[in-house]
């Protein structure tokens, strides 16, 4: 399962526009399988909700699996922009 782009936590109608920092798992007797990957702000909530919902019996039961997402990504991006950064400083040298 492909790693969303932003934060998956939903509030009402306002969706969060925040990078995942966290990528949520469940673990239960039939493995572990990506329910959500959430930003710093959302960890909490979301792991409330999730709970919650298990209680409910609305939600498949398990152990909730936190890890933090890679950061391998975020490097590639800032190095992309160094370089922008750089072409650009040397557009402008006099
Ligand atoms: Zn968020």
């Amino acid at each position: 399962m492909p790693l969303p782009n932003h934060c998956t936590f939903h509030a009402k109608e306002t969706r969060c526009a925040l990078p995942p920092s966290f990528v949520l798992s469940l673990k239960n007797s039939d493995g572990e399988f990506m329910i959500s990957a959430v930003c710093d702000d959302h960890l909490e909530e979301m792991k409330i909700i999730i709970t919650s919902l298990q209680t409910k019996k609305s939600f498949p039961s398990g152990s909730l699996v936190i890890q933090p997402v890679k950061i391998v990504g975020t490097n590639c991006i800032k190095g992309t922009e160094e370089d922008y950064i750089e072409i650009e400083l040397d557009r402008y040298k006099p």
